[in-house]
């Protein structure tokens, strides 16, 4: 391979090019080090200043308040599926949870394991076409928390708006639109987050989460799976994931240099905006999977006429030096997933592509 093809990879996904460079370069050896990171004690000085820059990237960006401690853990935001409910849902054991696709079903399955959560919605009758909006949203005022999935990876949908959960504790799982713009993170009670998606490398899973909610860790617990363990020993209970947190301190450094969230969001809905254009102007050759108001400015989610036509279009996609294109099964036809780091002009190239394959196949 000459270049750097477009990648639209759900997750692990592309990463800014300069990160890319910025690490190879540190690869061999760390500046005035003479190890690379690969190579250096997570409890070494290095190592403790690419942690702290680390947090402190992501709190500028986000303007995270001191009375939130910011995490580096393992085990995915699929294990969070189950450290949420088994640290904050008890003593009262029960909890909301808004289904919006295959990711929040998956947090509900353990959730169910620790107490009996409460659906305040689910869209899986319309094969989770949409989100919903606040008035749809009655929580049960006795719930620990209200427990959401921002982004819709699967499906390519996306809340535009934070729900309002009023007195009860607002918990996100943001793995696929994390620092996508900028939120209000007082909101949350607490965030989690997959960094593969759109803020690093995959091992490595971001928690915000406010200090209050530590009390409620059961000190019954397994060591590794209480936040508390975590927060008290600044995620470095056990060896973290060194080089991700590093990759992600890089990808902070990037987006700071480059206009923070505010610039990062207009692109991303400019970039979003002539995709959903493409489509929505094809004479319904391309359908999109979700309804407008509820659509997914990372993950665009469509459909042609007939399966044979979009295995025809992966097909001369991936040719063309498009690759990952091909839908998740549970909506199949096409996902191009355009994370922070996907280029304006990529996503300019899909479209005349598209613009073409339906000239020549309509
Ligand atoms: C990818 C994804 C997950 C799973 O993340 P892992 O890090 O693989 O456990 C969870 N939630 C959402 C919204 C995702 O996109």
């Amino acid at each position: 391979m000459e270049k750097r093809i477009y990648n639209f990879s759900a997750g692990p996904a592309i990463l800014p090019e300069p990160v890319l460079k910025k690490a190879q370069e540190d690869l061999f050896m760390l500046p005035g080090v003479g190890m690379s990171i690969l190579e250096i004690s997570h409890r070494s000085k290095t190592f403790g200043a690419f942690l702290q820059s680390a947090k402190d990237g992501l709190r500028k960006l986000l303007d995270i308040p001191e009375n939130y401690d910011i995490l580096f853990l393992q085990g995915g935001a699929s294990l969070q599926f189950s450290m949420v409910p088994m640290n904050l849902m008890p003593p009262v054991n029960k909890a909301d949870y808004i289904i919006t696709g295959s990711w929040s079903k998956k947090a509900l399955k353990e959730a169910k394991r620790v107490g009996t959560p409460n659906v305040v919605y689910t869209a899986e009758a319309t094969n989770f076409d949409r989100v919903p909006t606040q008035d749809e949203l009655k929580f049960d005022p006795e719930a620990a928390y209200v427990h959401y999935t921002s982004n819709n990876t699967i499906f390519g949908t996306q809340f535009d708006y934070v729900p309002d959960s009023g007195n009860l504790p607002l918990i996100c799982d943001m793995s696929s639109d994390i620092l996508y713009r900028k939120i209000d993170v007082s909101k949350f009670a607490m965030i989690y987050a997959g960094a593969q998606k759109n803020i690093g490398p995959s091992g490595v899973t971001l928690v915000i989460i406010r200090k209050d909610m530590l009390e409620r860790s059961p000190d019954t617990l397994p060591t590794m799976l209480n936040y508390k363990t975590h927060t008290e020993n600044d995620s470095m209970y056990n060896t973290p994931n060194t080089f991700g947190i590093y990759i992600i301190d890089l990808v902070g450094k990037y987006l700071l240099e480059n206009g923070g969230l505010d610039a990062m969001y207009a692109t991303n809905k400019k970039k979003a905006g002539i995709l959903y254009d493409c489509l929505d102007n094809s004479n319904g050759f391309f359908k999109p999977h979700a309804q407008p108001g509820s659509r997914s400015l990372m993950n665009v989610t469509f459909n042609l006429p007939t399966p044979e036509l979009e295995k025809q279009l992966i097909e001369a996609a991936t040719a063309a030096g498009f690759n990952g294109l091909k839908g998740h099964r549970s909506v199949g036809g096409l996902r191009a997933s355009i994370y922070n780091a996907f280029p304006l002009k990529g996503v300019e190239d899909l479209v005349g592509f598209l613009e073409d394959f339906r000239k020549k196949n309509s």
